[in-house]
């Protein structure tokens, strides 16, 4: 009895450690990817000095203890982000391995979990979902569709149901992308999902839902007061503006404040038809200077509608990074959704 125990806890700290090697490597795929930069040349350095860090100080978790927090050369502070992703990832390979033992759903898990830790990083940093994270989880969609259909489990677990659901979602989350309330790697992430979790989805779009509400309010509510003083400079900058361009001309100005760049683009009513104006760099100068003191990881849009030569609307708003939510969504539901569910069914005295 005490082997098996003994056996069990060696298990669960070797599936943890490696866990926390493989959380390393995120850290490498979440740093450099958005960059362009390859994931497997170059040794790892210091960000700061440069220097290339020793293989003993690249023990997960362990060397960025052991150091402080600090490069060992230049005494520069090491982001506890780093650290952050390889105790997670050691955790989430710990409950995939505790839920689904050395079976085929270990792996799948294990690399779904991988890359919801990558995108939910990248889109922090960068605002965006790389393509080749919604593709893999797609890609785990379809192989456990093919798994769905050859042995299904639970039995009630039908392979064309997967595909079902993954059909109402993308009408669904592609309405609100069409208005605008999503963004396509959102919409890419969900779809994707819902192939993978069949019915799983509804729980997984229920806690995401409710993350990315508290999240986005709370985003909402701190920098609250960075739109105000944004908002008024802008008004002031184009009322300037307009006075020295054709200031009886209606038109729609939009704009995006977006890795640390601005970018305008001008529509002018030509007639009864809106048609893109000719490029304006100064007045992109003029704006990137009110963004100057803006992190390069916040992105803002913004839409000015001028009719009569007068703003008639200017709105401001800061875009927020749902990939995180839903990601937290899709890996609890790959892990409990069933017994969600099942406790749904329970409260609400549907039989099953
Ligand atoms: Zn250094």
């Amino acid at each position: 009895m005490t082997g098996i125990i003994a056996y069990d806890v060696f298990m669960c700290v070797m599936v943890f450690i490696f866990g926390t090697v493989i959380g390393s490597f995120l850290n490498v795929v979440i740093y450099r990817t958005p960059l362009g930069m390859s994931i497997v040349t170059g040794p790892s350095h210091c960000t700061t000095c440069g220097t290339r860090i020793k293989p003993y100080d690249l023990i997960p978790i362990v060397s960025w203890c052991l150091l402080g927090g600090k490069c060992r050369a230049c005494k520069a502070k090491i982001s506890v982000r780093y650290t952050i992703v390889e105790a997670l990832t050691g955790v989430m390979f710990l409950l995939a391995y505790i839920r689904y033992s050395l079976t085929l759903m270990l792996p799948m898990s294990i690399i779904l979990f991988c890359v919801l830790i990558a995108l939910s990083f990248i889109d922090l940093d960068h605002m965006q979902i790389p393509y080749w994270c919604t593709g893999t989880v797609a890609a785990l969609g379809v192989i456990n569709v093919i798994i769905t259909a050859v042995m299904p489990s639970p039995a009630n677990d039908l392979w064309w149901m997967h595909l079902l659901y993954a059909l109402a979602v993308a009408i669904l989350a592609g309405l609100l992308a069409l208005l605008g309330g999503l963004g396509g790697g959102d919409f890419q992430l969900i779809t994707a999902s819902a192939l993978l979790l069949g019915v799983r989805i509804i729980p997984a779009l229920f806690i995401g839902v409710i993350l990315g509400a508290i999240y986005g309010i709370a985003v909402k509510l701190a920098s609250n007061a960075d739109v105000k003083d944004k908002t008024s400079k802008l008004t002031e900058l184009f009322i300037g503006w307009l006075e020295n361009n054709d200031p009886t001309a209606d038109k729609i100005i939009m704009g995006e404040y977006e890795e640390g760049k601005v970018h305008i683009t001008r529509y002018e009513y030509e007639g009864k038809k809106l048609n893109e104006a000719p490029e304006d760099t100064a007045l992109e100068e003029n704006v990137s200077e009110i963004f100057a003191d803006v992190p390069a990881n916040h992105e803002y849009i913004f839409r000015v509608s001028v009719k009569g030569g007068i703003i008639d609307k200017l709105r401001l708003q800061r875009r927020i990074a749902f990939g995180p939510a839903i990601s937290i969504g899709v890996a609890a539901s790959m892990l409990y959704g069933n017994t969600i569910l099942t406790a749904w069914m329970n409260i609400f005295g549907i039989a099953v």
